[in-house]
């Protein structure tokens, strides 16, 4: 390459652009630094989470008060400690771990003002508090970057984000504004989305042309849907990331129809964002393995490759509050296929749902919710939901022009299954969305026991 090229005025000013109006300009570094690890051989990769792993493990157990009850209490000596396979020596942590020990999970290290707290729901909607270093922030966002660069992303590139959460727009200063702004980004909140709103936004994205969207899958199918029905044109991005929300098939295909674009999945959490992603060299989600360690857990320990188990996610870089063992609730399998995009990051299958979107049968085992997308797949552009009251008892709501038929034809093959399921069927008019824009298909109130 000659100098003049590489020196251009255009890259010049994007390099500027990046030092200037990125706070956290930090994060490049670690950007730098992923752009190389993602093509490590894999023996290289295992050996710095390992390395990672240890370190992690051995300060949490120095300076967290929780992390020391709990390792003594099992006699464990994090020197003997061969990592990364004994790390299931170590006990899980669950949600209600972190609830119950309050600041016992927070490192000593750190005092609580140089910490971001992080109120979270979780998946259970009981209320939490998280807390997160800088560190773990700039990590967070190279990670990001780092995604959408798989798909082609370059700094300057127009992004636009469909995003429902009030509490993420109120934290939004003057300065993160003009970040987006400057770094032509456009974020719409769709907290309590309605019809005229997602009209405004359609119209409005038909006008910034964006070339990437993100979003939670239940308001870019909103939009697609307003865009046909109204026939309004401009949005053709290269591509769409969906997050937070179960991506079904013809979903997902009624998606890239209308906008003429392949539509990725991406599967992240409040604990530790972009986790995964899927990649366009088809092999499934490329795990960011540098900063997350992640395992597949079933009833009788790890799952074999391709099969479904619990996430259990121990993050890297939080070292504020380590995160070690998490069970994060969601369910998902990993598959040791290799990627033709040649990238080593290992790979994990779609998500099959987080613990409250399975259906407990009437012998108490846990159906997995791809089976009743499957058995509903006929009706399901025209939409469903499954309500889950208690265990053997689901109400199915149908949005369909043939509702007498298709509730016959489903009950059989539920009945198939489980012959003691007992099943009402109801009329649903519309899409049905939480007041936080998320969609889940199945609501299960259900006591699930899992382990
Ligand atoms: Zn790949």
């Amino acid at each position: 390459m000659k100098l003049s090229t590489y020196f251009s005025p255009i890259k010049i000013q994007t390099y500027r652009l990046e030092q200037l109006i990125l706070r956290e300009h930090q994060h490049l570094r670690y950007l730098s630094f992923l752009r190389q690890s993602q093509y490590w051989p894999k023996n290289r990769l295992v050996s710095f989470v390992s390395f990672r792993l240890k370190s992690l493990i051995s300060h949490a157990y120095e300076t967290v008060p929780y992390y020391r009850r709990v390792f003594d209490s099992q006699g464990l000596d994090v020197r003997d400690l061969r990592l990364p396979a004994d790390i299931q020596k170590i006990p899980f942590l669950s949600s209600d771990d972190i609830r119950s020990s309050g600041k016992q999970l927070i490192s000593r290290s750190f005092p609580l003002n140089v910490l971001q707290a992080k109120p979270t729901s979780g998946s259970t909607g009981k209320p939490r508090i998280l807390y997160q270093t800088r560190d773990f922030k700039l990590w967070k966002r190279a990670f990001v970057r780092r995604q959408y660069e798989w798909l082609g992303y370059s700094l300057g590139d127009r992004v636009a984000v469909l995003w429902g959460s009030e509490f993420y727009f109120r934290m939004k200063n003057f300065r993160d504004k003009l970040e987006n702004v400057l770094l032509n980004h456009v974020e719409l909140n769709t907290f309590r989305i309605t019809e005229d709103m997602i009209r405004s936004y359609a119209e409005r994205l038909a006008n910034f042309h964006p070339q990437f969207i993100e979003s939670y899958m239940s308001a870019i199918y909103l939009l697609a849907k307003t865009v046909r029905r109204h026939g309004i044109a401009g949005i053709h991005p290269k591509a769409i990331m969906t997050t937070s929300e179960i991506l079904f098939p013809k979903i997902r295909k009624f998606i890239e129809d209308t906008f003429e674009c392949p539509v990725f999945d991406r599967y992240g959490a409040n604990e530790v964002d972009g986790i995964s992603l899927e990649c366009p060299g088809g092999a499934g989600m490329h795990i960011n393995l540098e900063g997350n360690f992640l395992e597949f857990v079933g009833r009788n320990g790890p799952v074999k490759e391709n099969e479904m188990g619990e996430i259990v996610i121990t993050n890297l870089y939080n070292y504020g509050m380590p995160l070690i063992r998490y069970r994060i609730g969601d369910f998902a399998s990993y598959s040791n296929q290799t990627c033709q995009c040649g990238k080593t990051l290992p790979v994990m299958g779609n998500l099959h749902g987080r613990i409250h979107d399975f259906v407990v049968s009437s012998d108490g085992s846990l159906l997995d919710p791809y089976f009743f997308v499957k058995v509903i797949s006929p009706t399901l552009v025209q939409e469903f939901k499954i309500d889950q009251e208690s265990a053997g008892e689901v109400t199915i709501l149908l949005k369909t022009d043939n509702f007498e038929h298709d509730s016959q034809q489903i009950l059989e093959k539920i009945l198939w299954l489980d012959p003691g399921m007992k099943v009402r069927f109801k009329r649903l008019d519309s899409w049905p969305i939480s007041a936080s824009g998320k969609y889940r298909f199945v609501e299960s109130k259900a006591k699930i026991d899992w382990f």
